[in-house]
């Protein structure tokens, strides 16, 4: 699975940070994936980061 975030959508809130910080961290006032593939152990919260995003500017599959 892999996970991506939209920077121009992302409003900064740092919820996905908050979630599932195995694969996102704030980087600034934007969010960024940390390596390249979801660790398989961070698939549910990472699903439930992109789910749970207020713009919705998290793509996980
Ligand atoms: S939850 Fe969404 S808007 Fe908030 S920091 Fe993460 S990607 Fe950005």
């Amino acid at each position: 699975m892999k996970a991506r975030v939209d920077a121009d959508t992302c409003i900064g809130c740092g919820l996905c940070e908050s979630t599932c910080p195995e694969v996102f961290k704030m980087d600034g006032d934007k969010a960024v994936v940390i390596g390249s593939v979801v660790p398989k152990a961070a698939e549910v919260t990472c699903k439930k980061a992109a789910e749970d995003c207020p713009v919705t500017a998290i793509v996980a599959s």
